[in-house]
C-alpha cells in the first residue's frame, strides 16, 4: 500500500495539522476533526455548502470547513505505485502545495458564472446569442464566436460568464458530480406561454442548488405576452418576484428585439455582488471540465472554467484520468490566450483524451503529483466515488436513530395533481421534531432521469405514487442507488417517511428459503398429525416460518412447531435426512405435500 504523505504546510504552533484526503464524508471528517457532526454541517452551511452526514466532499470543502471550526489541516497525497519507483522514479515526497489554503488577504473579486434554464423553446438559446451578440465589444464584431460551452461577455469593465449549454440537465449533471460552478441562475420564462413543466423543474433545481434566481421575463415583443399571468404563476410557485414583496429579481425582456437585454445583465451583476464570489487568482489553477470532446485534427479537446488560481500556457494539469501539458489555450472568440483567470473559460489543447464534463482539473508542479493524481481519481472512478452518495431513507433512520440527521429531502412524483396536493399537505403535517422534510421538487408524471438526477444531486429519495420510473431514469437509479419508493396507497407511503423522520423505520424484511421437506408418511399422536418428511434440500428449522405447498400452491402458511429426528426434539435437520414435523395450528397434512421452511430477515443494506 502506499503510504499517505502529508505536507507540512502552515502548521499551527504546538498542535499538528489534520491530514484529510482528497474527498471524504462528512461524517468521517467529524470524526477525524473531533468534532460534533453538527457543528461540521453548521460550518458548511455557512460555507453555502448543503451537505448531509452521509455525502462526500472534497479536500477544498473539508479543509475550509475545518477551518472554521479552528482547525488546521493538510492534503493527504498517495506516493506513486511502487512499480514506478521500482522502474527508477524518484521517490521523493509529493509536496501538495497546490491543496494548501488560500489566505484571505489574496482573495480577489471574480466574475460571476451564469447558467440559463427554463422550459424547452421559451428562448434560452436565443437569450444566451442575444446576451453574447449585445456584448461583444466594437473591435471584435464581425470576429468569429466559437462555441466550447461557456463564453465572457464584459459590461462596464466587468465581466460575466456564461455557460452556454442551456436547460437544467447539463446543470444538474454537473451538480450530481459534486460540481457547482453556478453562481447565478437566470430562469427563462416565456411572456406569452408561461409556467410550463420544466419551468417548475428548473425552479427546483435551482432552489436544491441554492443559487440565487433571476426571471427573464422573454418574447417580451410577443403581442400576446402576458407578464402579470406569468408574475402570477410564478408566486404559485413560491418564486415571488420584487414586484410582488419577494426578492427574486425579474427582467422582462426580448432575445429578439434585444429588448431589456442590459438590464438584465446588470441584474445579474448586481446578484451576483450581493454574493461576494472571490478567489485567489494568485495560485496554480483549480476548475472544471465543462465539456470535452476529441478533434480529429487537434486531439482531445477541453473547455475548463477556472475556478480558483490561474492556468498558465505550459502548464501541467490534470483533468480525471488524464494528464498532460497545456499546449495551446484559446477563448471563446477562438483567440489564444497565455493565461486564464478565475471565471475565465478557455479551451485548451494537450490533454491525452478528453476529460468528462463535470471532471475537476488541477495545475500540477510537476509529473510525478499528476501520476498520483490520476491514479487517485482512477481508483475514485472504479469505485464509483465520484460525487455525492445520496441519501436513503434507511440511512436517514440510522442517521436520526444517531442523532444526526437534519433533513429529509424529497422529489415527489404522482400521477394526478389531486393526489400530488393531497399527498404534499399530508407530508408537511407529519411530525418533524427530529428531522425536518423539505418536498424539493414535486409534479405529476412518471420518475424522469431528471428527478433522478436532481436527488442524486441534492441527496434526496424519491417518491412516487401510482407512477412508473421511466427506462433511462431506472439506468440513473441502478448507477446512483438513489432511493426510489414507489406507492400505490397514501398512508403507506406516509408511514414509511413518518418512521424516517423519527427514526424508527423498520429495515425492509426479506424471506431466505431454508429448504424443502416432502411429506412422506403420516403419523397421529392423539389429535397431533405428525408429518413424516424427507428433507429435499437446505435444511428444515424449528421455529422457521414455513408455507404448505400442495400441487404446486401453497395452502397455509405456519410455524413448525416440533422437530424430531427418531425419538429426539432436534433444532435442525438437513438434506437427505427424514424427520417428524408438526405445523403450528395445522393438522391439514397430506402425503405428497411439500413444506417449504424459510426465515424473514432484515434484508442487507
Ligand atoms: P430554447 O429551446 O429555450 O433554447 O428556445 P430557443 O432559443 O430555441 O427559442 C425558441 C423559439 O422562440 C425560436 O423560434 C426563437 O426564434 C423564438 N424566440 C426566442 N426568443 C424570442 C423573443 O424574445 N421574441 C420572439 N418573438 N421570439 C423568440
Amino acid at each position: 500500500m502506499p503510504e499517505p504523505v502529508a505536507a507540512a504546510t502552515g502548521v499551527v504552533e504546538g498542535k499538528a495539522p489534520v491530514v484529510l484526503p482528497r474527498s471524504i464524508v462528512v461524517g468521517d471528517l467529524a470524526k477525524l476533526l473531533d468534532v460534533p457532526v453538527v457543528d461540521l454541517i453548521r460550518a458548511l452551511v455557512g460555507l453555502s455548502v448543503m451537505a448531509s452526514i452521509n455525502q462526500t466532499i472534497d479536500y477544498e470543502t473539508a479543509s475550509l470547513a475545518a477551518g472554521e471550526l479552528g482547525i488546521e489541516t493538510v492534503a493527504e497525497v498517495e506516493a506513486a505505485p511502487a512499480a514506478e519507483e521500482a522502474a527508477g522514479a524518484e521517490a521523493a515526497p509529493i509536496k501538495p502545495e497546490l491543496w494548501t489554503e488560500d489566505d484571505a488577504s489574496k482573495l480577489r473579486d471574480r466574475p460571476p458564472v451564469v447558467t440559463v434554464l427554463g422550459h424547452v423553446d421559451h428562448g434560452k438559446t436565443s437569450l444566451l446569442d442575444a446576451i453574447r451578440a449585445t456584448n461583444v465589444t466594437a473591435r471584435e464584431a464581425g470576429g468569429i464566436t466559437q462555441h466550447i460551452g461557456a463564453y465572457q461577455i464584459e459590461r462596464d469593465g466587468r465581466k460575466v460568464t456564461f455557460l452556454d449549454t442551456p436547460g437544467h440537465e447539463a446543470f444538474t449533471a454537473m451538480r450530481a458530480r459534486g460540481a457547482q460552478v453556478t453562481d447565478v441562475a437566470i430562469l427563462v420564462v416565456a411572456a406569452d406561454d408561461g409556467v410550463q413543466p420544466q419551468t417548475v423543474e428548473a425552479i427546483s433545481h435551482v432552489r436544491a442548488a441554492g443559487v440565487p434566481m433571476v426571471v427573464a421575463l422573454n418574447k417580451i415583443d410577443k403581442p400576446d405576452a402576458n407578464p402579470d399571468q406569468v408574475k402570477a404563476q410564478l408566486a404559485e410557485h413560491n418564486v415571488v418576484i420584487e414586484d410582488y414583496g419577494g426578492d427574486v429579481p425579474l427582467v422582462p425582456v426580448s432575445a429578439r428585439t434585444k429588448q431589456g437585454i442590459d438590464d438584465l445583465v446588470e441584474v445579474v451583476l448586481l446578484v451576483a455582488d450581493v454574493a461576494e464570489l472571490k478567489a485567489n487568482p494568485d495560485r496554480p489553477a483549480i476548475g472544471r471540465v465543462i465539456e470535452a470532446h476529441l478533434d480529429a485534427r487537434r486531439g482531445a479537446v477541453a473547455t475548463v472554467l477556472v475556478q480558483t488560481g490561474t492556468l498558465e500556457r505550459g502548464d501541467l494539469v490534470v483533468a480525471g484520468t488524464a494528464y498532460g501539458r497545456v499546449r495551446a489555450m484559446t477563448d471563446d472568440r477562438g483567440k489564444n490566450v497565455g493565461r486564464a483567470e478565475p471565471s475565465r473559460p478557455v479551451e485548451i489543447l494537450g490533454l491525452p483524451t478528453p476529460p468528462e464534463a463535470g471532471d475537476v482539473f488541477r495545475a500540477v508542479p510537476d509529473e510525478k503529483t499528476a501520476r498520483a493524481l490520476v491514479a487517485q481519481n482512477e481508483r475514485e472512478r472504479a469505485g464509483g466515488a465520484a460525487g455525492e452518495r445520496p441519501a436513503t431513507l434507511d440511512e436517514m433512520f440510522a442517521q436520526v436513530k444517531e442523532g444526526k440527521a437534519r433533513e429529509l429531502k424529497i422529489v415527489l412524483k404522482a400521477d394526478v395533481q389531486g393526489s400530488l396536493e393531497a399527498i404534499k399537505g399530508a407530508l408537511t403535517k407529519l411530525p418533524q421534531e427530529e428531522v425536518g422534510l423539505q418536498v424539493i421538487h414535486d409534479a405529476v408524471g412518471d420518475i424522469s432521469e431528471s428527478d433522478l438526477t436532481l436527488a442524486t444531486a441534492s441527496g434526496a429519495v424519491v417518491i412516487g405514487f401510482n407512477v412508473k420510473m421511466d427506462a433511462p431514469a431506472k439506468r440513473v437509479a441502478d448507477a446512483t442507488h438513489v432511493d426510489v419508493r414507489l406507492y400505490k396507497v397514501i398512508y403507506e407511503m406516509l408511514e414509511d417517511v413518518e418512521k424516517a423522520l423519527r427514526g424508527m423505520l423498520e429495515p425492509e424484511m426479506v424471506e431466505s428459503v431454508l429448504g424443502h421437506a416432502e411429506v412422506r408418511q403420516l403419523f397421529t399422536a392423539g389429535k397431533t398429525v405428525i408429518a413424516g418428511c424427507m428433507v429435499l434440500d437446505g435444511s428444515v428449522r424449528r421455529g422457521a416460518r414455513c408455507r404448505l405447498i400442495r400441487g404446486g400452491d401453497a395452502a397455509y402458511e405456519t410455524t413448525i412447531a416440533s422437530l424430531r429426528r427418531v425419538k429426539e426434539d432436534v433444532r435442525e435437520v438437513s438434506a437427505g435426512i427424514e424427520c417428524g414435523i408438526v405445523l403450528e395450528g395445522h393438522n391439514d397434512v397430506q402425503v405428497g405435500d411439500v413444506i417449504a421452511a424459510f426465515v424473514v430477515q432484515p434484508k442487507p443494506r
